[in-house]
């Protein structure tokens, strides 16, 4: 059975979605370094007013303010126990690098490295229709999969709302960004000969069910 998977994609390739249905169906840990910063923000902490200075504009926040909440979780018994899903990390190289030494350094390795494949134009619709819940955090799309209630969470009846960086404008820049920062790290992938390709295009639970059978998940 396979464990610990790297996500790699573009914004709104559907990295997030999937994550959530694996570790839902599965027990992995969701690692999403967008939430832990999002979250180290809302709590008011110095790392989190600093991270989102860069949030805001679509920027990559420094390494160094990543890393650390990353191994702070790597290191949690209960990622060792059920493994992980690392959804938005690494997105440069020298991230890859030291998530590479990270795992070897604790004896973990990574069983399954995917790359979810998206054109452009529906990134950018899915990425400014994108609303989340308040509480549960869980993904909606006004476009695709619009909620029963308006604005209301499917899943636990929070109120949904837009994330700041989902604007046109700073996903445009978060696109750049990715060709930018994170097209070294799927060469890195590619040539380690670890990189698995899968489409991201469709409808999430046809996308889950592709992603299962393509894995050998049932
Ligand atoms: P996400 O939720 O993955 O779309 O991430 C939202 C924002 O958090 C990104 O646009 C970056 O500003 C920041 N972020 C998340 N993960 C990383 C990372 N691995 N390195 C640098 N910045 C990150």
């Amino acid at each position: 059975m396979l464990k610990t998977f790297v996500f790699l994609g573009a914004p709104g390739a559907g990295k997030g979605t999937i994550a959530e249905l694996l570790c839902a169906k599965y027990g992995q840990v969701h690692i999403a370094t967008g939430d832990l910063l999002r979250a180290e923000k809302a709590s008011g902490s110095p790392l989190g007013q600093q991270a989102s200075e860069y949030m805001v504009k679509g920027l990559l926040v420094p390494d160094e303010l990543v890393v650390t909440l990353l191994t702070n979780k790597l290191a949690s018994p209960e990622v060792k126990a059920r493994g992980f899903v690392l959804d938005g990390f690494p997105r440069t190289l020298n991230q890859a690098q030291l998530l590479q030494r990270e795992l070897d350094k604790d004896g973990l390795k990574v069983d399954l490295v995917v790359l979810f494949e998206v054109d452009r134009d529906l990134l950018l619709r899915r990425l400014t229709a994108r609303r989340l819940c308040k509480v549960c955090g869980a993904i909606h799309n006004m476009m695709f999969t619009p909620p029963k209630v308006e604005n209301v969470c499917d899943s636990c009846g929070g109120a949904l709302y837009q994330r700041s960086d989902d604007t046109l404008e700073t996903a445009i820049n978060r696109l750049g960004v990715y060709e930018q920062e994170t097209g070294p790290v799927i060469n890195w992938y590619e040539q380690s000969g670890q990189l698995r390709r899968i489409t991201g295009a469709l409808e999430k639970h046809a996308n889950f069910a592709v992603f299962c059978q393509e894995y050998g998940l049932e």
